[in-house]
């Protein structure tokens, strides 16, 4: 990272592409080592530290996938077999007999195969009378079992260590007995909004202010990857202000997140700035909306100057900063971005050299995706991100886009 480079006073310094400012992120990043071991609930959102290994097979032991009759295949002939059914088998309580030659047993979904049988045939395929059970030809043998380890064998991992914990691995850590698992600690995150003209909500507007609302943005994104948060309030465009607190934020986290106070005029202050008290190794994306947005190191803590604009703040969110709290968290591998083609009912005008990345509406009509612009595209209408369902992605070298084309979509569920 360049420390008080010549880089640093020169007037424009260079604008990275968005490939190349999520390398320069990444390559740094290594993940906090702080673990606990905490009780299955508390593991949601929680990242594995450890591998799960599996004590135990689950299934625990061979079991009927379906209702029906558990038989021994070599019984079966060429015509319609006849079977006595010589008891039954329920999830929870076993047949504890033999199944011999020419006999079934009645069996239930989740009961453990009895001792003989090989082979389950399903209760619709029967008839049954008196005692006794019609099996039509055509049965494979060892259909409709469900083997014991088949879904995780003793000793394997049933989950590696860098797994974000959902309800999916909740539920797949109880159904191996397992009460608590180790996961490492959370990600402090501190956070303050730059700019003289921000008013704090609870209180009328004064002329020229505006209610900060990125601190509210920030701590939704914040709260919902599970980070620890400390809300620092408003930072007054002032040098003593800020260094006091990007000293503070720099003690208390792993991360500080700041929003304002990186666009051209207040730029260089900053810049200046944290450059004087760590490094910055990079300032300017080739991205719309999101340009003026740093990337650096105040101490031991990681520094994303985000702009100040409400929905440049959410794109660079999403586009950079998100992934890199999931890698610092310790999530691996990274869970990469799902983008796909579909049609754009609208003309957008655009220049090639930025990467953009528009507020969009994707619907099915007539049983086809289409994506529209949701509503007004400035940086400032937070409004957009709020009725939009999906970023349309138009890569750098894009120009105009006519009604009709295929544009890239990256939605937002499961993203933001
Ligand atoms: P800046 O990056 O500080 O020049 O801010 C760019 C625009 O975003 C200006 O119109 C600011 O008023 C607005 N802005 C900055 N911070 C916030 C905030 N915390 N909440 C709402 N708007 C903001
Ligand atoms: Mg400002």
């Amino acid at each position: 990272m360049e420390q008080n480079s010549a880089q640093d006073r020169s007037p424009r310094p260079p604008s990275l592409s968005t490939t190349d400012a999520r390398r320069a992120i990444f390559e740094r990043l290594s993940p906090v080592t702080g673990w606990e071991r905490v009780a299955v609930r508390d593991a949601l959102g929680r990242v594995l530290a450890e591998d799960v290994i599996a004590p135990c097979n689950v299934p625990a032991h061979d079991n009927s996938a379906m209702d029906g009759y558990a038989v021994r295949f070599a019984d079966l002939g060429e015509d319609e077999t006849t079977l006595a059914v010589v008891g039954t088998a329920f999830a929870g309580k076993p047949f504890t007999g033999i199944v011999g030659a020419g006999q079934a047993v009645r069996i239930m979904t989740g009961a453990p195969i009895p001792q003989g049988a090989d082979t389950i045939v399903v209760q619709e395929m029967t008839r049954s009378e008196a005692g006794r059970v019609f099996v039509p030809p055509g049965q494979r043998s060892g259909q409709n079992l469900r083997l014991a380890g088949e879904d995780l064998a003793i000793g394997s991992v049933a989950l590696p260590r860098g797994k974000r914990c959902g309800p999916a691995e909740l539920g797949l850590i109880a159904s191996l007995g397992i009460a608590d698992v180790v996961v490492r600690r959370p990600l402090r995150v501190a956070f303050f909004s730059t700019g003289d003209e921000l008013a704090s909500i609870g209180r009328p507007l004064g002329p020229g202010e505006v209610y900060d609302s990125n601190r509210y943005t920030l701590f939704g994104a914040l709260a919902r990857l599970g980070c620890d948060i400390l809300d620092m309030g408003v930072v007054q465009d002032e040098p003593a202000a800020l260094e006091a607190a990007f000293r503070e934020a720099a003690r208390n986290a792993d991360v500080i997140l700041t929003s304002g106070g990186v666009s051209v005029g207040e730029a260089d202050f900053i810049r200046e700035l944290v450059n004087r008290l760590g490094e910055v190794a990079f300032w300017k994306i080739d991205i719309k909306p999101g340009r003026p947005m740093a990337f650096g190191r105040i101490g031991d803590a990681w520094l994303f100057g985000l702009p100040g604009n409400p929905v440049a703040v959410l794109v660079t969110f999403y586009q950079f900063v998100q992934e890199a709290l999931l890698a610092l968290s310790g999530v691996s591998p990274l869970p990469q971005p799902v983008m796909f083609e579909v049609t754009i009912a609208e003309t957008i005008p655009k220049r090639p050299g930025r990467r953009e990345f528009l507020r969009g509406h994707l619907s099915a009509a007539g049983g086809r995706n289409v994506v529209r612009l949701a509503g007004t595209q400035g940086s400032g209408v937070l409004r957009s991100m709020s009725e939009a369902n999906c970023f349309i992605v138009l890569p750098e070298e894009r120009g105009d886009v006519a009604a009709g084309d295929a544009v890239l979509v990256q939605l937002f569920d499961g993203l933001v």
